[in-house]
């Protein structure tokens, strides 16, 4: 592992190891704990390269914040990152971050201001333009593919996504749950200054969320009753001092009477003279089942039989990729040049249409109906190569995010449960042995008259197909940390769906379907 204290040395660096190399970025400040590694580990498991970068950010702090207090522990940082097999770090010191020591204003990243009239906001004036500009200067000096952010900062989390929207940054912003004690006590580098007393005591915001987020499930709307749930934990305590209990809209932060899609419910609150905060998601949302894994071991079928068995929606991802190959080629843009067809889809407007009672799904294009039109050969040809095109990609991920907003969907694709439904409630990867896959091949050539077919040059594609499924720069074929792994080697495809079945009806957070 590198350490870098320059942006020349780390710029060097990145200019040797990014050819073909997906970089993934963790900003943090320090003090590493269990929230960092989960982020640190998402992106291992996500991107080639992870660059850890570590500084405490002066922009972010008041004067009359802990900013010389804040702890600074490099060295067992170093070691932790260079343990879980981080690329480099980068730890600069201010300076080198442009912050100088006169209160000369250097050039300035401003949220919305809606964004910081809520939660946090008017409690650290300044604090989201500190982090806006920082962030967006650590954007620029690595130029990460992806950036990870932990949804313990949820108000931060949702400035940046705004942030990278709103001024075209070429990257993927993630956002990566809490990690908490086993206590329930959300990790924090700030839970150093607690003491044992207070530790304990701090649990309590925890439970006061909790404590709302069984309201919520058992149907509770209110925000206000959800607050009052929060609280009701909390009083009994003499060392929590509450600075603030609301729920907010997550992505546009705007305060919610009642939720009717998703909320946020956060608190801040100072435990002796220690100011924790922590949050709550509280979605209104069927679960969403992402069934990923290698090319061969069925996922098509299964996933339709298990969306009809569960009573979900099959989300046909197929025959939204076959939408947009049939735009191309009704528009006469040659395949070659991936610019114009940028730009053709990135005009269109795209809709799926569920199937209803014995309908198969409808997609339409432009508002035309392309349901039949997907199927021909001239489509299916251009699939592949279409699919392969990023601004294809960026405009079918985001719509099917759309689609996920309520729920209620079962889908398959390379990287469904990894980038598309990161957040689905359950992740399956279905895989099967190369040879299983082969032979597999191999008794469909056998049912289609061809027998000439050697299953030694099946398996020697099937292996080829995987490599490269799994170095793709675009969406990658990789398992999610979170997902189970089926492999279906000897299993038919009855019992494969009810293993499927199964792992949903015993999961936690599946809910009831209805
Ligand atoms: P910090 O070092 O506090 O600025 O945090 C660096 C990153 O780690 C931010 O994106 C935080 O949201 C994230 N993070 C901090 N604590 C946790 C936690 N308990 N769980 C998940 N992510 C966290």
């Amino acid at each position: 592992m590198r350490l870098f204290k320059t942006v020349a040395g780390l710029d060097t660096y990145l200019a040797s190891v990014k050819e073909n190399q997906t970089v993934g970025l963790v900003p943090t400040m320090g003090a590493l704990h269990e929230g960092h590694i989960s982020l640190i580990r998402r992106a291992m498991s996500e991107v080639d390269q992870v660059v850890v970068s570590i500084f405490v950010n002066p922009l972010q702090f008041s004067p009359e914040e802990d900013l010389a207090q804040y702890p600074r522990q490099l060295e067992t940082d170093a070691q932790l990152c260079e343990n879980l097999g981080v690329a480099a770090i980068f730890a600069p010191n201010p300076k080198e971050m442009g912050i100088n020591n006169t209160s000369e204003a250097t050039t300035q990243v401003i949220p919305p201001p809606k964004m910081i009239a809520s939660l946090c906001g008017p409690f650290r004036p300044g604090h989201f333009q500190g982090v806006a500009t920082i962030v967006t200067k650590l954007l620029n000096i690595v130029r990460p593919d992806v950036a990870y952010f932990g949804q313990k900062d949820a108000q931060q989390l949702a400035i940046i996504r705004q942030l990278v929207k709103d001024l075209n940054l070429p990257v993927v912003i993630k956002g990566c749950p809490i990690v908490r004690e086993p206590s329930g006590l959300a990790y924090s580098s700030r839970n150093q200054y607690l003491t044992d007393t207070e530790k304990q005591e701090a649990i309590a915001l925890y439970q006061g969320l909790q404590s709302a987020k069984q309201a919520f499930l058992a149907g509770e709307r209110e925000t206000q009753v959800l607050i009052a749930h929060v609280k009701e934990k909390l009083t009994p305590y003499s060392a929590i001092s509450v600075q603030y209990i609301e729920c907010v809209h997550p992505q546009t932060l705007q305060p919610l009477d009642i939720i009717a899609e998703a909320g946020l419910l956060a608190i801040a609150a100072y435990v002796g003279s220690t100011r924790l905060i922590d949050n709550m998601l509280l979605q209104v949302r069927k679960p969403i089942i992402a069934i990923d894994g290698p090319a061969g071991a069925g996922k098509s079928t299964v996933t339709r039989q298990v969306a009809k068995a569960l009573n979900l929606t099959y989300l046909d991802t197929g025959a939204m990729y076959r939408g947009m190959a049939w735009l191309v080629l009704e528009s006469g843009i040659p395949i070659e040049d991936e610019s114009a067809i940028a730009e053709l889809v990135s005009q269109g407007t795209l809709e799926f249409i569920p199937p209803q009672d014995h309908e198969p799904p409808q997609i339409l294009i432009n508002g035309e109906n392309v349901t039949e039109a997907i199927r021909t050969p001239q489509v299916t040809a251009l699939v592949s190569p279409i699919s392969a095109y990023a601004a294809v990609r960026q405009k079918l991920v985001a719509y099917q995010q759309e689609l996920g907003k309520l729920g209620g969907i079962v889908a398959e694709g390379r990287d469904i449960g990894t980038n598309v439904f990161p957040d689905a409630d359950v992740k399956i990867f279905l895989t099967a042995s190369v040879q299983e896959r082969a032979r597999r091949r191999l008794i469909d050539f056998h049912s289609q008259g061809e027998d000439k077919i050697n299953l030694q040059q099946l398996e020697r594609d099937i292996e080829q197909r995987d490599y490269q499924d799994s170095h793709r720069t675009l969406a990658p074929l990789r398992k999610a940390s979170d997902a189970i792994e089926l492999n279906t080697d000897g299993l038919t495809v009855e019992e494969v769906i009810q293993k499927i079945i199964n792992i949903c009806e015993s999961s936690v957070i599946y809910g009831p379907i209805s």
